[in-house]
């Protein structure tokens, strides 16, 4: 505890030098950072593969490449994102000029989770440096390996009073909240997320959660099937399932319903193999806790495909189950595993009920063509964020601000969105002393009813 406050108080001292409001210092901050990751690239596909049998491919393109591609948008676009933006100004306001600040809070605070330990990390960082703040990373006590790579690599790239890593669990988590730091931004559960609130609530400190939650995907009557086959088991199966924003549960139209799951079942083989459960670049359930959670819905309607289970290597093949419903304990919860329920439809009302009558998701997919179904659904779902006719994409592109509505989440990041995230945002009028205007003064000597 005593650590954390002399820390928050040595980054709250270098922040008051204004070294980091420095442009200069902030690219060539990012720069430092963009060029040790490059240099590094090895060691953290390998802390991946200890803590998550990631397999490099995946390790580059769902962390490492995702991390590179932030810095590099960033840039390329940070000169102009810095300068005061000046805005129109109102005729009541005749002779002055306006303007809006960006604005860096001060001492930050990132605490991550799990599931993409190196780049829901650094990503976050990078905004927070861009910006011009200090940061403090708390990353998941679940991937220890990576989360250790994290703190070697910082700081030997930083000063603590710039940049630290502090590693621990929850006790740890909390002793940072309970200090008062500028900003806090979060990325994990929805339980979480509440106490995370809560603790920022104490000092009003403003927040960005980035929570959770079971996002749906939707194959209508007319999708590609094929393509929606294959766009869905990558999305659902990349990271064993355990992705935020991977289709929870899929709703399929009857009259499509077996075609569908005979080309899901073609399009899982063709990533994985026969048996996924032999495939060295298959992903791990994190720990024995979530594959005993996961393990429980197994139990719940038929099993079209999948099933099988190696709790040595904490593994789960990828799993369909069919005849699901609402009630079903898979229905209960966020999966965050390689299984997925299916259930089918008629009408599309009843899904976008049923939809409505859970928290907000996070993500939404939908497969279809007709431009009126996908209308019907964008303007009567809410949902952080989401793809026709495809899943996950929408979260790698940095012109997209990415993040959820509600339960499933407060602000967004990405691309300028990080920057704007962790700026305030300063309005300033600039008044002339040429002339002065009277009419806002209350006019004494008449009275008011005069003016
Ligand atoms: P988690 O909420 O259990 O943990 C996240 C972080 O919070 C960890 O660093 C952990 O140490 C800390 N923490 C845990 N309990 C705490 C407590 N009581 N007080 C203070 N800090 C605490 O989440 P997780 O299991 O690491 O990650 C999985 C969840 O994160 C899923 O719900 C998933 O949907 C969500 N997630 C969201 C996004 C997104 O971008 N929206 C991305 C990845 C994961």
């Amino acid at each position: 505890m005593e650590n954390n406050q002399s820390l928050i108080r040595k980054q709250r001292e270098f922040f008051r030098s204004g070294k980091t409001k420095e442009v200069s210092f902030r690219m060539e901050m990012l720069q430092k950072l963009k060029k040790a990751i490059q240099e590094n690239e090895k060691e953290i596909m390998n802390v991946l593969k200890i803590d998550l049998n990631k397999s490099a491919f995946d390790a580059y393109s769902t962390e490492i490449g995702i991390v590179l591609e932030e810095i590099g948008f960033t840039l390329k676009r940070l000169r102009s994102w810095i300068k005061p933006k000046r805005v129109k100004t109102p005729i009541t306001h005749f002779g002055s000029s306006s303007y809006v600040y960006a604005e860096p809070y001060g001492v930050s605070l990132i605490i991550s989770p799990w599931n993409y330990p190196f780049q829901l990390a650094l990503a976050p960082l990078i905004g927070a440096i861009a910006a011009g703040n200090t940061a403090i990373i708390k990353p998941s006590e679940y991937t220890p390996e990576t989360s250790d790579f994290m703190n070697r690599l910082i700081s030997k790239l930083f000063p603590e009073e710039f940049v630290s890593v502090v590693q621990g669990g929850v006790e740890t988590s909390q002793s940072l909240l309970a200090e008062n730091v500028d900003y806090i931004f979060f990325t994990g559960s929805i339980p979480v997320g509440t106490i995370i609130m809560e603790a920022a609530s104490k000092n009003l400190t403003p927040v960005t959660l980035e929570l959770g939650g079971k996002s749906p995907c939707i194959v209508h009557e007319d999708a590609n099937i094929k393509l929606a086959a294959k766009r869905i088991a990558w999305g659902k199966f990349t990271n064993a399932g355990q992705t935020c924003i991977a289709p929870d549960y899929l709703y399929v139209h009857e009259n499509v319903k077996t075609e569908f799951l005979q080309e899901f079942k073609k399009g899982v083989r063709h990533l994985y193999g026969d048996h996924p459960l032999d495939n060295k670049n298959y992903t791990h359930i994190v720990s024995e806790e979530h594959f005993k959670r996961l393990k429980g819905f197994l139990r719940d309607g038929e099993t079209f495909m999948g099933g099988q289970i190696d709790s040595k290597n904490l593994a789960i093949e990828p799993t369909v189950l069919t005849d699901i419903s609402w009630d079903d304990s898979v229905m209960q919860e966020e999966i965050f595993g390689p299984i997925l329920p299916v259930m089918d439809y008629q009408d599309l009302e009843n899904v976008i009920e049923g939809i409505d009558q859970h928290p907000h998701p996070l993500a939404l997919y939908l497969f279809t063509a007709q431009k009126d179904i996908q209308s019907e659904v964008l303007n009567n779902i809410s949902f952080g964020g989401g793809c026709i006719n495809d899943t996950v994409y929408h979260f790698v592109s940095p012109y997209l601000p990415f993040g959820g509505v509600k339960s499933s989440g407060i602000g967004s990041y990405h691309g300028k969105g990080s920057f704007d995230t962790f700026s305030h945002k300063k309005s300033v009028v600039k008044q002339t002393n040429l002339f002065d205007i009277p009419f806002r003064y209350p006019n004494v000597k008449n009275g008011l009813k005069k003016i």
